[in-house]
């Protein structure tokens, strides 16, 4: 009793507060006593911020969908209101880093929260269906009961299939398989006008290519048919340095040039990161080498610039060959050009290996340090610029502080689907260079959010003086002029899909590519 006169005094005050925007038919029409909606003040709370700590925008309602229909019935009602609409955004797991996720003054769908059931996985179809607020964790186990597993990873299994796969989804594996973009087979899709359309290459392909890696902009997945193959039962893991750019990169180049060779005879994961000059190799994402026997930078020569980047591959086998995969990583080793008393090897099962972020969120969490703002920032840079990259950067404005670590790893382009909405580099090769900084107000001022966000602006004016042609991976842009430059030739396409699929604007609002009359 006292729950349901809380309940309406909420409603009162939200419609009163509230008024022209998202208007009482609207509401009503969403049905007050349904159970999936909530004007709770945690979970309005909750749905207000995301991973990045750094921008919040209250929604006016949260819903947890239990089914596509669910979700279809939420836009329906803000695409027929009268009014114009509300903003309604998809929320997978919110680790956006500048409230991608968000629905100021709408209503926040919050995907996996609703209570859908598992993924579905078919053996002789080689595929999962996943619901579209799915953890990836939970892909992967449920796929590895199968003994499958999906072929392109991202390396923190913490996120959402609707969330990654409306970004691009990459990891170590993208040189060989694609970013997670390029396996999937099919999609369930709401459009902003609350159609439940079913899409994949072959049957109304213009919404699949436009939803991947389309920033929420069409429409909100709801299942995901994703490839799988046989999972493998371990992973030899290796670690080893650089202290010459040219060598490391060369080396990954050379390294991902191998994607078309028989399994035995390449690595199945390639990644790297750079080492700043932090006298010992110690950020969150690097606990592979001992705490306890901490590896220091000067025993290494490292230049005098005291920069290192390390080289980080995989080679995944069962227990049956265990007695054939030193020779095999051995032989992938021998003709590459590290520092050679830097080879440092593990070996884990295979669910441990793609869940080591995992491990360091709960040490970090453990230290209050996870739930700090993250001034991340995500960049494509052609290959034939990664040298200019590395001394303006890397060896120049960076300092010798990072606040967090540095990953660098190439990939192919010809493994990306071009007809996606994603933008990339044009050049068959490109880097991800990924800053994931944490700021901390009480440390020293290089930790700073400000000196951070300062530094993040002062690379992306380096790279536009120099004419480097980067492109931001999870992008963030404030205005249409910005949007129009980031998507370049893709631009009038990706426009004429909103007019298409969303043509009132209601979706993913806190993406900001489109002016909205909400
Ligand atoms: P959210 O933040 O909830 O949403 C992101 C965007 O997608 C929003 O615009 C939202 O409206 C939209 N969206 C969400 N669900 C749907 C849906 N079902 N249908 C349509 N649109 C939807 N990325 C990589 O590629 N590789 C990595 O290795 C990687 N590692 C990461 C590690 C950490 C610790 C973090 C915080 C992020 C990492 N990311 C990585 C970035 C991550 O892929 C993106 O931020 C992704 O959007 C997060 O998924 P999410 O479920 O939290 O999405």
């Amino acid at each position: 009793m006292a729950a349901k006169l809380l309940l309406s005094l909420a409603i009162c005050r939200l419609i009163i507060t509230v008024g022209l925007i998202l208007g009482p038919s609207d509401l009503f029409r969403l049905g007050f006593d349904h159970p999936h909606l909530s004007l709770d003040e945690s979970d309005l709370e909750s749905a207000s911020r995301d991973f990045g700590l750094m921008s919040r925008a209250r929604p006016l309602a949260v819903f947890r969908p239990g089914s596509a229909e669910d979700v279809a019935a939420v836009i329906r009602a803000s695409f027929e209101s009268p009014r114009g609409g509300f903003p309604v955004s998809a929320m997978g797991h919110a680790h956006s880093i500048d409230g991608q996720a968000h629905a100021a003054n709408g209503v926040v769908i919050r995907m996996g929260e609703g209570g859908v059931g598992g993924p579905a996985v078919s053996e002789e179809g080689r595929y999962v269906d996943a619901w579209g607020g799915e953890l990836w964790i939970d892909v992967l186990r449920r796929t590895l009961e199968h003994g499958l597993s999906p072929k392109s990873w991202t390396d923190y299994l913490y996120l959402s299939v609707g969330g990654t796969l409306s970004n691009a989804g990459i990891s170590g594996q993208a040189f060989n398989h694609g970013p997670q973009i390029s396996n999937v087979l099919e999609l369930d899709v709401v459009t902003g006008k609350g159609d439940i359309l079913t899409c994949s290459e072959e049957k109304d392909s213009r919404l699949f290519h436009a939803v991947l890696g389309g920033l929420g902009q069409f429409g909100i997945i709801t299942r995901a048919r994703i490839a799988l193959e046989p999972a493998p039962q371990r992973v030899r893991w290796v670690r080893v340095l650089y202290s010459n750019f040219t060598s490391f990169t060369r080396d990954q180049e050379r390294l991902i040039s191998l994607h078309g060779r028989p399994a035995t005879e390449k690595f199945d994961y390639v990644e790297g990161f750079v080492i700043v000059n932090q006298g010992l190799i110690n950020n969150w994402r690097s606990s592979f080498f001992s705490p306890r026997n901490p590896v220091k930078i000067s025993s290494l020569g490292a230049s005098g610039d005291g920069v290192l980047y390390c080289l980080e591959v995989t080679m995944n086998y069962d227990d049956s060959a265990a007695d054939s995969i030193d020779q095999k990583v051995e032989d992938l080793l021998k003709d590459l050009d590290f520092i050679p008393t830097t080879v440092f090897t593990t070996d884990l099962p295979y669910i441990d290996f793609l869940d080591r972020v995992h491990k360091a969120e709960l040490k970090l969490r453990a230290k209050n340090l996870w739930e700090v703002s993250h001034p991340w920032l995500n960049l494509f840079v052609p290959k034939s610029r990664i040298a200019d990259f590395d001394g303006g950067v890397f060896k120049g404005i960076l300092g010798n502080k990072t606040s967090g670590p540095i990953l660098i790893y190439p990939t192919n382009r010809d493994k990306w689907d071009r007809e996606s909405s994603v933008v990339m580099p044009d050049e068959d090769v490109f880097y991800l260079v990924a800053l994931l900084r944490s700021a901390l107000e009480d440390g020293d001022e290089t930790q700073t959010l400000d000196y951070l966000t300062n530094q993040n602006q002062r690379i992306l004016e380096f790279c536009r003086k120099q004419g480097i042609p980067v492109k931001q991976y999870l992008p963030h842009y404030t205005t249409t002029e910005e949007w129009r430059d980031h998507f370049g030739e893709k631009w009038e396409r990706f426009r004429e899909n909103k007019m298409e699929y969303d043509p009132r604007r209601i979706l993913s609002t806190g993406q900001r590519i489109f002016e909205t009359r909400l």
